[in-house]
């Protein structure tokens, strides 16, 4: 008995196949992933089969996928094959299978492009067009099938992806499917068994059965993430990640880990060494690589980390995710949350015990990814308690290492409720800075916050564990006062009262409007001056930003303290008293005005100021001549 039947395709079909065979798709090699994955399901189920079954046509077939490359005529369309020796399908399935759409990634396709929600381009590749994506790369399909069912006959199913197909009866003695295309002219790349296997390793390196291109296998198989943590040795884990991503250098960190609860989830995630991943890597885009059932869903998946972990690169996989099963839409987006929420507080969870417990390696992590994560502070609010945890800062009191907030906050002492930083552009230049004056004398920790990012952050920063964050030099900060029976303010002053008068009045007119006030220092010790923020003013982070942005910056009005106690104060003040009129006391003040400036980190441009310094070193020279 012979059949030779045309059907119409559904008219689903039909407009899914209008798209598919008219797209321009730069990705239109997932019809290859398409293939080959139902191959793999064909497959799958066939050993399921056999589980209970050995009544089959060639039960002892060799499970695998063979691709091919037919050599044809001169002048004729270029050809590819694809074969499986899986369940197979007699014509009725051919018809039922192939004839109308029972797949959720397709019908959601076509629900999308309707609502006109996305571009079509955007679409495909995320969503398993499943069989019909051949249609992108083929003229004319021709699949030809057997089933493993001992009295089904073999059967084809033909056509060009127009508005219909044909179902005949077919030769084929052996047990699976074989889909032979006829390539588009446009499409004949993949007519070439390099290309093909580029093809496999890109989106089904992982597939559980061998798949051939020629002789010669071309998928790894083995889905590491898919072992047991007991099972891959570290060893395993930095071979992977060299093979994935080329980088020369193992992963800072590799974190390996699976559940099958709430939803099902194989992952196995690295910290690279280096952010940038220089022109060799494999890894083009931020994004981790999205797998369901070992075939690749998306290349750089970004909706399961926040933007500030995007450095994190490797694999997740997930049988839930539906590129095969039918699933609802919703189902969908709620399973990738989902997934995301497993990975962001895991990945988080491996920061954490990295910081904690092998300081060594936060280290580079830090000077590499620090960066980043401040950048999160800003980006995303709502990760404040995630992220603030993980930062490190130079302090007055962690001796060329850096400190945790939660190191600093452990340290400070009962009466301390708030979380001291002094803002500036170096450590060493903060380390020296005046402000640090009374912190010193009372031994308490200052965080030095050198990075423009902190100063960029620092308003959005109001508390971590119920401390508040404070800037030092605020001139009212109020701390406890000191043991020792003479503090700055009781000790005795070596300039009489008149004279250290007169030095301020000088320092105001000579300075004029570029300090709004100029007063005595309740708080300085070592430093002849500084200059704290006045109590309203806003944006004083700020400014710092737009000095290093370049834009709109005006030295700001602050506060200058004098410390009368400083012997540099006490001989200008008697200078100034004895010979108003000596040049050296307006260079000295207009210097150290300057100097505070660039202590700051607050001043324009330091180069400026090299004529005055010549000028002072001059009359010094003079002055002993
Ligand atoms: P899906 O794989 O999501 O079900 P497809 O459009 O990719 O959707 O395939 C449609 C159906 O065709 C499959 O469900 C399967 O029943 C059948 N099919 C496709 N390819 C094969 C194959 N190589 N072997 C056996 N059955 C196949
Ligand atoms: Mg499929």
């Amino acid at each position: 008995m012979t059949t030779n039947d045309s059907y119409q395709f559904k008219a689903e079909i039909k407009q899914l196949l209008r798209i598919l065979v008219h797209s321009l798709y730069k990705d239109r090699d997932i019809f290859l992933r398409e293939l080959v994955s139902n191959a793999s399901d064909a497959l799958t189920r066939m050993q399921f089969e056999m589980l209970t079954n050995r009544d089959v046509l060639d039960p002892a077939a060799e499970l695998s996928i063979r691709i091919e490359v037919p050599a044809v005529e001169e002048g004729e369309k270029k050809r590819i094959v694809i074969k499986d020796s899986g369940i197979g399908m007699n014509e009725a399935e051919l018809v039922q299978n192939l004839g109308t759409i029972a797949q959720s990634g397709a019908r959601e396709f076509l629900e999308r492009v309707r609502a006109g929600e996305e571009e079509v381009s955007d679409i495909i590749g995320q969503f398993g067009v499943g069989f019909y994506s051949v249609f992108m790369v083929a003229d004319e399909v021709r699949v030809v099938s057997r089933s493993y069912r001992l009295d089904d006959e073999p059967a084809a199913w033909i056509s060009d992806g127009g508005e219909s197909y044909r179902v005949e009866t077919a030769e084929k003695s052996d047990r699976g499917t074989e889909i032979q295309i006829i390539l588009k002219e446009d499409a004949d790349e993949f007519a070439n068994e390099w290309k093909l296997r580029q093809t496999v390793k890109k989106y089904s390196d992982f597939v559980r059965f061998p798949i051939f291109v020629g002789a010669e296998q071309a998928n790894q198989q083995t889905a590491l993430w898919r072992k047991s943590t007991s099972e891959a040795t570290e060893e395993d884990y930095n071979q992977f990640y060299q093979q994935m991503t080329l980088d020369f250098e193992p992963p800072l960190r590799s974190i390996h880990f699976a559940s099958d609860a709430p939803v099902h989830i194989r992952a196995l995630l690295f910290v690279p060494s280096k952010r940038d991943k220089g022109m060799m890597s494999l890894r083009r885009e931020p994004g981790v690589m999205l797998y369901s059932q070992n075939v690749l869903i998306q290349e750089y998946c970004t909706d399961l980390l926040p933007d500030w972990l995007n450095f994190v690169d490797g694999v997740v996989d997930s049988e839930d995710l539906p590129l095969n099963v039918s699933r609802e839409t919703v189902h969908n987006n709620r399973l990738v949350r989902h997934l995301a929420r497993m990975v962001r507080k895991r990945v988080l969870r491996e920061l954490e015990q990295l910081a904690s417990d092998e300081a060594d390696k936060y280290q580079p992590f830090w000077e590499e990814y620090g960066r980043v994560l401040k950048e999160g502070l800003a980006t995303d609010i709502g990760a404040k308690d995630e992220i603030l945890p993980l930062l490190r800062y130079n302090s007055s009191r962690s001796d060329g290492k850096l400190v945790s907030l939660d190191e600093y906050v452990e340290r400070m002492p009962e009466s301390q409720t708030e979380i001291y930083y002094v803002l500036g552009d170096s450590v060493s230049s903060v380390a020296n800075s005046p402000h640090l004056d009374p912190f010193k004398a009372r031994d308490l920790e200052v965080l030095f916050w050198v990075d423009p990012l902190d100063a960029f952050v620092a308003p959005m920063l109001n508390e971590y564990k119920e401390k508040t964050f404070r800037n030092i030099d605020d001139a009212e900060i109020e701390l406890p006062d000191l043991a020792e029976t003479e503090t700055e303010e009781t000790a005795e002053s070596p300039i009489p009262e008149p004279d250290f008068n007169l030095f301020v009045g000088r320092c105001v007119t000579t300075l004029g409007e570029r300090v709004t006030e100029v007063r005595p220092s309740k708080v300085l010790k070592d430093s002849p001056i500084r200059l704290v923020s006045p109590k309203d003013a806003a944006n004083r982070e700020m400014d710092r930003i737009y000095r290093h942005l370049d834009r709109n910056y005006e030295v700001p009005k602050r506060i200058l303290e004098v410390n009368r106690h400083h012997p540099l104060i006490a001989n200008l003040a008697s200078l100034a008293s004895r010979q108003p009129d000596n040049p050296l006391i307006n260079l000295s003040i207009e210097q150290l005005y300057e100097n505070a400036l660039v202590q700051e980190g607050l001043h324009p441009n330091p180069g400026d100021m090299l004529p005055r310094i010549q000028q002072l070193i001059s009359l010094a020279a003079e002055a002993h001549k």
